[in-house]
């Protein structure tokens, strides 16, 4: 008998199939049990009853513990009230291990506390299912948008020698004779580099940021993706990142709908995101805010409150360009028709999700860089190999980055970003 899937099973009505998985839940009266298996692809009801089974088997099954793990053989058979549209209808159980003490999440609800010390266990609900599958479509999506679009996944280091681009937030390791050195929060100094090597350049890997304040939208490790163009100007900067964000939406949509649903997300939301998104400059964004009763002033950076109440203005993604130079990174080249305001842009989630992407075209001029570097502090022999890439060859570029986990979060629908990786490294938890 062939080893069929949950996800695979429907081309398999009719037949006798093995399963080997999980039982999550059951229900087990005197003659007739329903057991609630899933395999890592998908759930299914089993339906055992004693007069197949016979006595014996039936009295094991029924003390079945919650997350036993079990091979059965059956048939599946159609059935129009199931939510995947069949049943397994049992007639050999095989126990592979029977927990002895009971399932730790077993109650209808736990605190976020509990279930986060729970976390690799946690990842075994329903609800963790459908969400890191929809995390495995957007990453597969970025893959595929990059590789249609001729760009070269460049690796970038975790270890750094010097800050990336502001001392606050990182994390400082003992690095053998050399000293110092630090987590990567960015590996866009190192995509620079690749760029001029080979034009089209991205990464997808995590950064690391000492993020001492408490919020639902930042992780101490997250996952992020960087693309970097050698000639690519503040426009075509843009274009590529709404391309990039609608082709994701769409074949999210395509490949995990049914993830999605089962989230409670509301797809219809969803399928309106579609390139071009509307853009306004940091300016408008200031006079946005003020007339919807904030008391911002021009020249302060836009917090998370501020970024929600623009994103409530509009059912796509916003960007907003042109920030003061004073809020940004070093490297961000400055407008030429106003210099106190550089070429950038980050693009605001739609439903309060917040920035999902921040991006430049970057300062290609050495001398105009080196000045840059001493009015943020930032030591500049360090970055005598960046600047060695406005020595030779240098050219305007542009790039981005777009935070994995804030876009789980905003294409799932989730109230706090720590659902949206695996593992979360928050300000208090390391465990498991
Ligand atoms: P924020 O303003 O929300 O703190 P940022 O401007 O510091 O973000 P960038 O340096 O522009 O972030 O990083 C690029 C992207 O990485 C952001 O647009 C966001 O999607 C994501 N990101 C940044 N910090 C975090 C974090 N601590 N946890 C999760 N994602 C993050
Ligand atoms: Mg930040
Ligand atoms: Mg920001
Ligand atoms: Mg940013």
């Amino acid at each position: 008998m062939e080893w069929i899937y949950i996800k695979d099973m429907k081309k398999h009505i009719g037949e006798k199939v093995e399963f080997r998985g999980w039982l999550w839940n059951k229900r087990v009266s005197g003659k007739i049990g329903f057991l609630q298996l899933r395999d890592g692809t998908g759930f299914v009801q089993g339906v055992v009853e004693k007069s197949t089974l016979g006595e014996e088997k039936y009295k094991e099954v029924k003390k079945l513990k919650m997350e036993s793990s079990l091979i059965v053989r059956g048939t599946v058979v159609e059935d129009q009230r199931s939510p995947v549209g069949f049943e397994l209808h049992i007639d050999e159980v095989e126990i592979v291990h029977n927990p002895s003490e009971d399932y730790p999440i077993s109650k209808k609800e736990h605190g976020i506390d509990f279930l986060m010390e729970h976390r690799h266990l946690w990842l075994r609900s329903r609800r963790q299912f459908h969400i890191l599958k929809v995390r495995h479509e957007i990453i597969k999506a970025i893959r595929e948008f990059y590789n249609n679009e001729g760009f070269v996944l460049i690796d970038t280091p975790i270890f750094t020698g010097s800050i990336g681009e502001s001392a606050g937030n990182t994390f400082e390791i003992d690095y053998f004779d050399y000293g110092k050195v630090y987590l990567a929060q960015t590996g866009q100094l190192y995509l620079e580099a690749a760029a001029m090597a080979l034009g089209k350049v991205y990464n997808l890997g995590p950064t690391f940021r000492a993020e001492k304040s408490k919020t639902r939208r930042h992780l101490i490790e997250f996952w992020m993706n960087e693309a970097e163009v050698a000639y690519y100007t503040h426009e075509d900067n843009m274009r590529l990142q709404e391309n990039l964000v609608s082709y994701v939406v769409k074949k999210v949509l395509e490949n995990a709908s049914e993830n999605l649903v089962a989230l409670g997300r509301d797809i219809s939301k969803l399928e309106k995101i579609e390139a071009p998104f509307p853009r306004i400059t940091y300016t408008e964004a200031i006079k946005l805010l003020n007339k919807k009763g904030s008391d911002i002033q021009w020249g302060e950076d836009l917090g998370a409150d501020d970024e929600t109440l623009i994103s409530e203005e509009f059912d796509k993604p916003v960007i907003i360009e042109k920030y003061p130079k004073s809020v940004k990174a070093f490297y961000m080249q400055p407008d030429p028709e106003n210099p106190d305001v550089v070429l950038c842009d980050d693009m605001i989630a739609p439903e309060g999700y917040g920035e999902i992407i921040g991006a430049s075209e970057r300062i290609w001029q050495e001398d105009v860089l080196i000045e840059r570097l001493k009015e943020n502090n930032l030591p500049v022999e360090e970055y005598q190999w960046y600047l060695d890439l406005r020595k030779f060859g240098s050219v305007p570029h542009s790039g981005f980055g777009l935070g994995i986990e804030r876009t789980v979060a905003w294409i799932c629908g989730l109230k706090h970003i720590r659902e949206a990786i695996p593992f979360a490294r928050t300000l208090y938890r390391v465990y498991p």
